[in-house]
């Protein structure tokens, strides 16, 4: 499959890996839009999150404590974070594999877009 997330989580492309455990991975954005901004995805190669079984739900859950982790990791957890999930073309999802973005460091602007 041509997706570059499942490439990075198979090791056939590099990334600056966080965390890793049986259903996810975490790894620095490659174009980081504050100075800490994080990836979370699944290991699994679900598109979107509308693409979300019902039954996974709780994948999504897993995913907000390890965000949650890695801020404290991080030294953003006092400060303040985002996550975000973008979730299709007019949410602004760009790359097809659910992913959570995890961003601090930095005031973050208040609009939501
Ligand atoms: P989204 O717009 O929510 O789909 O965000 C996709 C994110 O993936 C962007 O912030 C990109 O900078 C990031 N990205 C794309 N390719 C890579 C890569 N090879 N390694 C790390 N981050 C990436």
């Amino acid at each position: 499959m041509d997706c570059i997330f499942c490439k990075i989580t198979a090791g056939e492309v590099p990334a600056d890996i966080l965390y890793t455990d049986e259903d996810v991975i975490a790894f620095r954005d490659i174009n980081p839009q504050a100075p800490v901004h994080v990836l979370i995805i699944p290991g699994e190669h679900i598109s979107t999150l509308a693409e979300l079984p019902e039954e996974k739900a709780t994948l999504v859950g897993h995913m907000v404590d390890v965000a949650n982790r890695l801020a404290r990791s991080e030294g953003i957890s006092e400060s303040g974070y985002r996550v975000v999930i973008n979730c299709g073309k007019q949410g602004g999802q760009l790359v097809q594999h659910l992913h959570m973005h995890l961003l601090g460091g930095r005031q973050l602007a208040g609009s939501l877009g």
